[in-house]
Formats: structure tokens, sequence, C-alpha cells
């Protein structure tokens, strides 16, 4: 038997945290991504009781109990200045200290930049930034998903390698996983528009990072060319890449389990897109499971 996939998308917390678990049910989603707070601002918010109990209840309520935390956009544990480092560092405990009253057990977070000091020691810095914060929360079991990034500016993580390599240094590489977006790696030069470039760059991944760290998977189509190195999504299967690596990313029994998000653009012209995103995926999930030989079929 298949278990039902976690399928979902980013969905706002306007007017409360429990809105976007109940527009994910809304959606026929059993999984979402959200921000704890205003991801663009560095002020900090802690939910009330009251504030996690509704969303608690809310997550009870609607059976939405795949939910991910994105970390704020602000935060660079790479960073270059001390203030920055500094600022950096704590948002990212209050985020983890946040999750964890909200019982969100993964937080994605982009590695970080190194502004020019190099991938080496920005990758150094990363590390000692992650295991500052988690000297300061000992015992957490939230865990920290390192994003796979477009390599725009001086973005860490737009090699395999560099996901590795944190990891590995880490001292707290327990609490330690990662988020794979589709849109990123795509840019980043890993193909997957093909059945054999998607056996390829997922075998890389695996070798690499270990698809047991893989937590979430972001399924976005890409506006911009293989290895273009910039970062703009684009519906599914309208895009860059294609129909060929969603079907194999909702269809790879290897990745059954890991929920999948949708970041793409929430609408065109007036219509509202997630719906047809969704569905679309759903589509290309059941599609060519129903069908022996849709490989063939679809080519
Ligand atoms: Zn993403």
């Amino acid at each position: 038997m298949i278990d039902k996939p976690f399928i979902g998308a980013h969905f706002s917390t306007a007017g409360g945290l429990q809105n976007a678990v109940f527009e994910a049910h809304d959606h026929n989603c059993n999984a979402v991504q959200i921000f704890t707070k205003n991801s663009r601002t560095w002020k900090e918010k802690y939910p009330t009781v009251d504030e996690i109990n509704r969303f608690l209840s809310a997550r009870k309520e609607t059976r939405v109990h795949c939910v991910v935390s994105h970390a704020s956009y602000l935060i660079n544990l790479g960073a270059r200045e001390e203030e920055k480092l500094e600022k950096s560092r704590s948002a990212l405990k209050n985020e983890l200290i946040r999750s964890g009253l909200l019982q969100i057990s993964d937080i994605v977070l982009h590695p970080g930049s190194h502004m020019n000091k190099g991938e080496k020691t920005g990758i150094r810095t990363i590390v000692e930034s992650i295991d500052t914060v988690f000297e300061k929360l000992e015992g957490t079991s939230v865990r920290l998903l390192l994003e796979t990034t477009s390599g725009q500016g001086t973005n860490i993580g737009h090699r395999f390698e560099h996901l590795a390599e944190i990891i590995a240094r880490s001292r707290f590489s327990k609490n330690m996983g990662a988020c794979l977006d589709t849109c990123h790696i795509f840019t980043a030069g890993y193909d997957i528009r093909t059945d054999e470039a998607y056996e390829k760059t997922m075998n890389l991944f695996d070798n690499m990072v270990g698809i047991d760290r893989l937590r979430v998977i972001h399924l976005n189509d890409s506006r911009n060319e293989l290895a273009s190195r910039v970062d703009r999504h684009e519906h599914i299967g309208r895009g860059c890449i294609g129909d060929v690596a969603f079907r194999r990313f909702m269809t790879d029994p290897r990745l059954a389990r890991i929920p999948k998000i949708i970041e793409t653009p929430k609408r065109e012209n007036k219509k509202a897109m997630d719906p047809v995103n969704l569905e679309r995926l759903k589509e290309l999930g059941s599609r060519s499971r129903s069908s022996v030989h849709s490989s063939q079929f679809f080519q």
C-alpha cells in the first residue's frame, strides 16, 4: 500500500498562526510551511499561551500535523560583521524556541552568505554559528534543515558538498537535516529535466548529503535556465524544469514520506494559483502510479 504523500504549500499566518493550518486544510493539504513571525523584520515575537493553544487545536482538528517553519530571510549565519552575526544567531535561537513551543520539529534555513570572505571561511562561520546556537539550547529536539540554494551573490548551499560539510562539521549534526528546493538546485546547475538527469542528481545528493537527511522538499518550477544562479519560482510544469522532474519527485519511493511543499507564485492575473499547482502535482503523482508504462507514455 502506498502511504498518502504529504503535500502542502507555504501559507500565510495573517490573523493568527492557526489560519495557515485552516488554509492548508481548505486546499486539501496535509502539510504546511509557515513563518512563525514576520520574516522580513528583526523584531522578535513569542506566541502567547492562547496563540499556541489555538494553533495546536487547529492542527488536531484539521489533522494537518505536518508543519514546517521557514526561518527569517534576514538571518545570515555566515555574516562578516560581528553585529549582523550576533543578530542572526539570536534570531535563529528565537526561531528554535518559538518552533519548540509550537511543536514544530523542523525549521528550513538558508545556510548563509560568505560576503566575499570565500566559501571556506563562510562555511566555517556558519558551523560556528549553528554550534553556538544549539549550545544555548541543550537538549532541544528541533531540527535545522539547510536548504539548497541557487547560489545568487555569495550564497552558500548551491553545491551539495556545502550542506554535507556543514552537517559533518557541526557538533550538533544530530539536530540537522536538509531541504531540497527543485528551482534552487536546477538554477545552481543540477539538471533534473529527464529521467536520466533526475537519477544522476538524486544519486549525487544521496551520496553527498544522504536522502536519510532529507526532511522537506520544495517543489517549484523555475523561470530561469539551468545553472543561471538566479532564483525565480514558476508554476509547476510551466517553467524551465517541466513535468518530468515533478512526476519523479512525486513518485520516487525513496521520497514517499517526505513532505513536499510548493512556494510557487500565489496568483496569476487575479486567479488563485495554489489549487492549480497542487492539483497538477497530485495528477503527476497519481497518473504515473496507475500506469505501468508511464515513463514511455509521458515522454
Ligand atoms: Zn524553497
